[in-house]
C-alpha cells in the first residue's frame, strides 16, 4: 500500500459520500464476522458502493495505490472467504447497497439484478411474475446473488436445476485494476468462443467483483408433493433414489438424506418440531417433486412409496398433506444445521463423490473416523442426488478448545484422504476460500496448479483482491507456485 488508511477513507469517502464508508469499530464489526461466528481481522474500512461505477471507483483506486480489498455479500459463506484478513488490513468492498432488480423478461425467463439482492428477494420478485428461481438455500434470507455466483452455490435443487453455474446466462464485473466487463446478454444459447463468465463464476471473488447477473428463470411450480421417508440404510436410500428418477417424470427436485442423529439435532434446535413417524428409524430421506402443469404428483409418489417398499427400501413414510406440513418437513432441514451450531467448535464439510459410491464410502469413512475417535459423532447428511455429502464432525463435549482443533484436523486429513481414493471432491459447494486452501493445494497435479495460477496473474498481478483465498498470497513464503 503506497498510502495511508486515513487517506484511503478520505479518498473514498469523496468518491461515495455520505454513508458510503464506515471506520468506527462499531460501525465495522458487523463485516468482521460471519455466519459461523469467525471473525480474523478487522477491516481498514468499509466501502459500500450502489452502483457499478462507485465500485470501479473503489477498485481503480485501490488498484492505484496497491490497497489490498475483499468483496463481501451476505457473510453465509463457511470458507472463511469474505472476513477480512488477519494479517494485512483489507477494505471490504460490501455489495449491500448495489440491491435494484434491473429488469425481468418473463417472456424470456430472464431476470437481470444487481450483485447484491439477497436471493429470497430474487425467488419473490421471479414469483410476481409466475417464474421460479430455483436456487434454494438455507441461507437465502441473507446470502446475496453476487455471493451465490462467487462460490457458485448449489443448495437444494441442483439434482433438477443444476448449480449457480447453470443459472447464469450474463454478467457485469469489475476487473481488479477498475475496469468493467459488460457480459449482461440475456441469451439461452451464445456460442462465441470463449464463455468468459465462467470464469467468475466459483472464483470466490479472486478475478473481479460482480456487480450484475443475469439469471435464468423456470415456470413456477403449480404442484408440490413434499414426503419424509425412512429408509433402513444409505444403501436403500440409493436405491430409492434410483427409483424416484426413473418413476417422476423428472419432476423429482430434492432428494436430501437425513440420519436419525440429524433428526436428534433438529429437536435440540427446534424443541416444538413434532417427530413426524412414529418409530424412529436409522436414515431419512426427504424428497420432493414439484410440477408446473397438471399432473398427478400424488398418484406418482404413492406407486414410488409402493414400489420402495416392495424392494426394501422403504420402511415407512409421511407425505404432507398441506403447504404447512411440507413446511415442517423442510424445517426438520433447517433445525438440524442450528442443531450442530448449539455444540460449539465442530468439522463442517461439503464433499462430494460418484453417486454410486456412496453406500460403500459412508461406510468406509465411518469406520475410519471410529477407529481415530470413538467418542465422535458423525453427522453424515446432505444432497445425496447430487452425490453431496456435508460429513460432519461432532468432537468429545469434554475436550478443550485445542484438543478439539487436533483431533478434527487429523480426523479431516484422513475423511479426505478417503475422499481422494473414491476420486471425490473436497468442496461440492463451499468453495475453498481459506479454510479448505491446504487440501486444495495437495489435490492438485503441477499442471492443474500451474494454469490456476496464471490465471489469477493475468487478472489480478498485484493479488490485491481476495488475496490468500483459494490460492496463497503471492508473498507467503510458503507459497506452492
Ligand atoms: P459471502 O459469504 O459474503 O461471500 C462468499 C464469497 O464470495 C467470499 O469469498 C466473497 O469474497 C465472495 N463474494 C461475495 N460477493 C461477491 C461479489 N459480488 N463479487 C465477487 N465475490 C463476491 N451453500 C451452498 O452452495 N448450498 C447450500 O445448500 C448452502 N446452505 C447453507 C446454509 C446455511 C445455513 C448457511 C449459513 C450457508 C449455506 N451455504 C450453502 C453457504 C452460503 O450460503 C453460500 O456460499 C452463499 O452463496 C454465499 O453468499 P453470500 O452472499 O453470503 O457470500
Amino acid at each position: 500500500m503506497n498510502i495511508s488508511s486515513s487517506e484511503v477513507i478520505y479518498a473514498l469517502n469523496a468518491l461515495l459520500g455520505e454513508g458510503g464508508i464506515l471506520e468506527s469499530s462499531q460501525d465495522m464489526s458487523r463485516y468482521a464476522v460471519d455466519w459461523a461466528g469467525d471473525r480474523l481481522g478487522s477491516p481498514l474500512a468499509v466501502a459500500r458502493p450502489r452502483t457499478t461505477e462507485e465500485v470501479a471507483g473503489i477498485v481503480e483506486f485501490c488498484h492505484r495505490h496497491r490497497v489490498p480489498m475483499v468483496a463481501q455479500g451476505g457473510h453465509t459463506g463457511l470458507v472463511g472467504g469474505a472476513l477480512p484478513d488477519a494479517g494485512q488490513p483489507e477494505l471490504v468492498i460490501s455489495l449491500e447497497r448495489l440491491n435494484q432488480i434491473r429488469e425481468i423478461d418473463p417472456l424470456n425467463f430472464t431476470l437481470s439484478v444487481d450483485s447484491g439482492c439477497v436471493l429470497q428477494t430474487v425467488k419473490d420478485v421471479a414469483a410476481e411474475h409466475e417464474c421460479d428461481f430455483p436456487l434454494s438455500l438455507g441461507a437465502q434470507g441473507s446470502c446475496q446473488i453476487g455471493g451465490n455466483v462467487a462460490t457458485n452455490a448449489g443448495g437444494l435443487n441442483v439434482l433438477r436445476y443444476g448449480m449457480m453455474r447453470q443459472l447464469v446466462l450474463g454478467l457485469e464485473v469489475v476487473l481488479p485494476d477498475g475496469r468493467i466487463w459488460n457480459g449482461m446478454r440475456a441469451l439461452h444459447k451464445d456460442n462465441r468462443g470463449y464463455d468468459l463468465k465462467q470464469l467468475f463464476i466459483g472464483a470466490e471473488g479472486t478475478l473481479g467483483i460482480i456487480t450484475g447477473v443475469v439469471l435464468k428463470l423456470f415456470p413456477q411450480p403449480q404442484e408440490t408433493r413434499t414426503a419424509l421417508v425412512a429408509v433402513p440404510d444409505v444403501f436403500a436410500a440409493l436405491g430409492l433414489y434410483a427409483l424416484a428418477r426413473r418413476s417422476c417424470c423428472e419432476l423429482l427436485s430434492a432428494f436430501e438424506l437425513i440420519p436419525r442423529a440429524c433428526l436428534e439435532l433438529a429437536f435440540e434446535a427446534a424443541p416444538d418440531l413434532p417427530d413426524p413417524l412414529e418409530t424412529p428409524a436409522p436414515f431419512y430421506v426427504l424428497l420432493e417433486i414439484t410440477a408446473s402443469g397438471p399432473v398427478d404428483l400424488e398418484a406418482m409418489i404413492e406407486h414410488l412409496f409402493d414400489s420402495g417398499m416392495q424392494a426394501g427400501q422403504v420402511l415407512d413414510g409421511v407425505l404432507a398433506s398441506s403447504d404447512a406440513q411440507a413446511a415442517r418437513l423442510w424445517r426438520i432441514r433447517e433445525a438440524m444445521v442450528e442443531g450442530q451450531q448449539l455444540h460449539g467448535e465442530h468439522l463442517r464439510t461439503d464433499i462430494a463423490l460418484p453417486i454410486s459410491t456412496l453406500g460403500n464410502f459412508f461406510n468406509e469413512a465411518n469406520r475410519a473416523m471410529a477407529a481415530i475417535s470413538p467418542q465422535t459423532t458423525v453427522i453424515a447428511y446432505g444432497h445425496l442426488g447430487d452425490g453431496n455429502l456435508h460429513f460432519n464432525l461432532l468432537p468429545p463435549a469434554e475436550l478443550d478448545l485445542t484438543a478439539k482443533r487436533v483431533l478434527l484436523h487429523a480426523l479431516e486429513t484422513e475423511l479426505f484422504a478417503i475422499v481422494e481414493d473414491y476420486q471425490g471432491s473436497i468442496s461440492a459447494e463451499h468453495g475453498i476460500g481459506r479454510t479448505k486452501q491446504t487440501a486444495f493445494l495437495d489435490g492438485l497435479s503441477e499442471l492443474e496448479r500451474e494454469l490456476i495460477s496464471d490465471l489469477k496473474q493475468l487478472f489480478d498481478p498485484d493479488d490485491l483482491m481476495a488475496a490468500g483465498r483459494i490460492l496463497p498470497r503471492v508473498t507467503d513464503p510458503a507459497i506452492h507456485y
